[in-house]
């Protein structure tokens, strides 16, 4: 036995990086905003509240493995079959269960960069390759690179839409032309996690893609636009082969009964929930025009956050934002990307992007 023999771990695990939450608002500091993780700054509904508090009297017990409730709920409100349903804990959970329903030691994952940052870890944690396709010049996937990189061993490809942190999207004419070229036996995810965000109509829903496509499938969460993030629940819709490799490859009873009922609850208040994404959208105009209006180029954004392309000044650009009082999120030598908060934090941001902007 060698003196530092341990549990023998994968060698792979040495160059995949720990997933970084966004960085939290300081406690007892100065008022302090997070801006940081996409998450809804309104408070839960009085409504979903309850529900959770009446599922925690049992939480002694395991939750509903098949998520019947949640699962009958969204079959209804997407008009899809239950058999086209999969849950998961959060949505990262089902895109964690799909490459590892389809992917691994040798297998490709293809997706734009930069864009979410679970997919590299996801993917290397598989064993599996990420073939990572450089976003245009105008922070927008590269679909016609994505196709042509496209090779026997490609088993999944990620299409955000919009995409995290640059909020640019994929319109109709454009995917269809992309998933026309995609063989049939390779997955694209269409990781829709704002999708309740998007205002442009030339934008397709997923789920309207997905019917006649049996390589798609579609990833939605209840932690954005509905402001569960806390509690983890995420569903994917796809054709039955899928949807049942999901159910396979999902932890057991990953999704709570407080979340599953938090979720029917959220869906039963949709009215009042998009009301306030309204709002939300209503500030994102503010902020993307206010930026514009500092002399800033911003990227057209369709999500709950808008994206700075700062290279070598993200850091003070981060640093000069918490002074003022809002945690934002860079990505040291590219740029940051700030949520759309409560109007008073969008506020500190603009104010603060307007001070750093004189100085350059
Ligand atoms: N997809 C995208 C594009 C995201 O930005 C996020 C959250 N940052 C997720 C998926 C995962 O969200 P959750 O696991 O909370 O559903």
């Amino acid at each position: 036995m060698s003196e530092n023999s341990g549990p023998k771990l994968r060698a792979e695990l040495d160059g995949i990086p720990t997933y970084k939450p966004g960085k939290p608002a300081a406690a007892g500091g100065p008022v302090a905003y997070k801006l940081s993780s996409n998450e809804n700054p309104y408070p839960p509904l009085p409504g979903v509240m309850e529900q959770v508090t009446a599922a925690a009297g049992s939480f002694n017990r395991y939750p509903d493995m098949a998520c019947t409730g949640l699962m009958n709920e969204l079959s209804d409100r997407f008009g899809v079959p239950l058999t086209h349903l999969a849950t998961g804990t959060g949505s990262v959970g089902v895109a964690q269960s799909l490459i590892q329903a389809t992917s691994g030691p040798g297998d490709e994952v293809m997706y734009a960069w930069r864009s979410f940052e679970a997919y590299p870890i996801i993917t290397q944690i598989s064993g599996a390759t990420s073939v990572k396709v450089p976003l245009t010049a105008g922070e927008v996937h590269d679909l016609d690179a994505m196709a042509a990189a496209i090779t026997d061993r490609t088993r999944l490809i990620f299409v955000c839409n919009p995409n995290n942190p640059t909020g640019t999207v994929v319109r109709r004419a454009e995917l269809e032309r992309f998933l026309d070229r995609v063989p049939s036996d390779v997955l694209v995810v269409l990781d829709e996690a704002y999708r309740e965000f998007i205002r442009d109509t030339e934008v397709p829903d997923g789920i309207e893609i997905y019917r006649d496509r049996p390589n798609v499938c579609v990833l939605r969460t209840f932690s954005k636009a509905y402001g569960l993030a806390g509690l983890r629940v995420g569903f994917a819709v796809a054709h039955e082969p899928v949807a049942a490799a999901l159910r396979k490859t999902a932890v057991p009873f990953g999704v709570s009964q407080l979340a599953q009922d938090a979720a029917v609850a959220s869906l039963r208040a949709e009215d009042k929930l998009l009301g306030r994404v309204g709002s939300l959208v209503t500030e994102r105009t503010r902020v993307l025009e206010t930026l514009r209006g500092q002399g800033w180029t911003v990227p057209e954004t369709q999500a709950n956050f808008v994206w700075l392309r700062l290279g070598e000044r993200t850091v003070d650009f981060a640093a000069a934002c918490e002074k003022a009082g809002v945690v934002v999120r860079p990505f040291p030598g590219e740029g940051v990307r700030v949520t759309i908060g409560e109007d008073e934090a969008n506020d500190l941001f603009l104010g603060a992007a307007e001070a750093f902007r004189k100085e350059l």
